[in-house]
């Protein structure tokens, strides 16, 4: 087993780190406060070829694998842009990036793959409101006439339609089967902006870096060219999505955890209250100490994760486990440097409560920390499932 990174991977990873710093804190503090896309970010991303890392080099990327995504994901957060800094990944080089590559057709790729490379966004509509976490009693139908599908029905939660150029949609293409609850779905590529798509953002906690929106499909057309993977059969191809959007938001997270841990330490070094730096206390040492463990360990299962994904081997359980420990490592770091810079790490300006409230998304959205439970019990453990 060999744990060193090599030497192209340990320059992404310094690459990310000093792009993730080049943005300051007043630039990440104003796109949350605004609720701005970072465009000037995601542009940085686009013109240094990060958003193509695990993008085949014939369609213009650098042919890399989702480790490396999730390397330079996790520097990028921890060298200063946060949540926001990982997270914008699932916009195009998951959502699509992953989808298209595994499963998407010769005309597919070459339709999509250079265009995400150069920055389109996309926005990927999965969960819907009457079936939540059971995504396999979406209702969301896609109907054939001639050569187009024609998709009717509403999705919930849906981020970043605002700026995306494109869209997959998780629809029916055959009517749903109690028996058989995820036979008839399929995976549609569509095109933004459409009249026949309309988005209502809601107001949220944090994350204000996308837009999250209801949406309304009101006889979208889609060519049939545009289903990706087999017809009625996408529930397989879609777990090449899920997984992997499990594994880059971990890696933000160990990444932005690390990054309010930093944050935590310079100040404690700074601040004085009673004649010596309060970092002197062990009292604000050990929260600090114990999430790094838990960072440290939670960044082994991200990258165990990403390696199974990119050798083709199952990478479900171990994808569950690293986002579930990357979530709460980051949690508790995000909590304990709110702690050290008490009253001021309440303060919005001091840029530490935000990655919490950005954070905090992670234990409902992919994947709840129950459902996540649920899978780890049932796959794992043996044990029946409760639901
Ligand atoms: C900011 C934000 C952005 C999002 N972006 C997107 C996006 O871009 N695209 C997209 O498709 N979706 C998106 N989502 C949706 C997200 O994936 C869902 O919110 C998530 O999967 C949970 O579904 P739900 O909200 O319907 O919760 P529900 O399924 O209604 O669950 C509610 C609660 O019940 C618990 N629960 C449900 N079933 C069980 C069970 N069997 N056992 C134990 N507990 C259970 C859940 O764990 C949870 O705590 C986003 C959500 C948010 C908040």
């Amino acid at each position: 087993m060999d744990f060193e990174l090599d030497e192209d991977q340990v320059a992404l990873a310094e690459l990310a780190k000093g792009l993730g710093g080049r943005l300051k804190d007043e630039y990440w503090q104003d796109v949350d406060e605004n609720h701005k896309f970072p465009e000037e970010f995601w542009n940085d991303l686009a013109s240094h070829d990060l958003l193509g890392i695990a993008i085949p080099e014939e369609f213009g990327g650098i042919g890399k694998g989702l480790l490396e995504m999730a390397i330079a994901v996790e520097a990028l957060s921890e060298g200063g842009a946060g949540m926001e800094g990982g997270a914008l990944f699932v916009s195009g080089p998951v959502f699509a990036g992953c989808l298209i590559t595994r499963h998407g057709s010769q005309k597919q790729k070459e339709t999509y793959l250079p265009g995400l490379v150069a920055g389109d966004l996309w926005a990927g509509a999965f969960t819907e409101p009457d079936s939540g976490s059971n995504i396999s009693t979406i209702r969301t139908q896609a109907t054939r006439r001639g050569d187009s599908y024609f998709i009717n029905g509403q999705k919930v939660f849906i981020s970043q339609m605002a700026h995306s150029k494109h869209i997959v949609v998780m629809a029916r293409t055959q009517a749903y089967d109690p028996a058989h609850r995820t036979r008839g779905i399929s995976l549609l590529l569509g095109d933004l902006p459409s009249p026949a798509v309309e988005a209502r953002p809601f107001k949220k906690m944090g994350n204000h870096f996308m837009d999250t929106n209801a949406v309304y499909f009101t006889d979208y057309e889609v060519p049939v060219d545009n289903v990706v993977g087999p017809e009625g059969d996408a529930w397989s191809p879609m777990y090449d999505v899920l997984n992997p959007e499990r594994i880059i938001l971990a890696a933000t997270a160990v990444g932005t955890g690390n990054l309010a841990i930093r944050k935590a330490v310079e100040y404690a070094a700074n601040r004085e209250v009673w004649g010596r730096p309060i970092g002197a206390h062990q009292g604000l040492q050990f929260p600090l100490a114990h999430a790094r463990i838990e960072l440290a360990s939670a960044r082994l299962k991200v990258y165990e994760a990403a390696w199974l994904y990119d050798h083709g081997l199952d990478c479900g359980i171990q994808a569950a486990m690293a986002k579930y420990s990357a979530t709460h490592a980051s949690l508790d770091a995000a909590d304990a440097a709110i702690q050290t810079l008490g009253g001021a790490g309440y303060i919005s300006e001091s840029g530490i409560e935000r990655h919490w409230r950005n954070l905090r998304l992670n234990r409902i959205a992919p994947v709840t920390d129950e459902m996540t439970l649920n899978y780890v019990a049932q796959h794992d453990l043996g044990m029946p499932r409760s639901y």
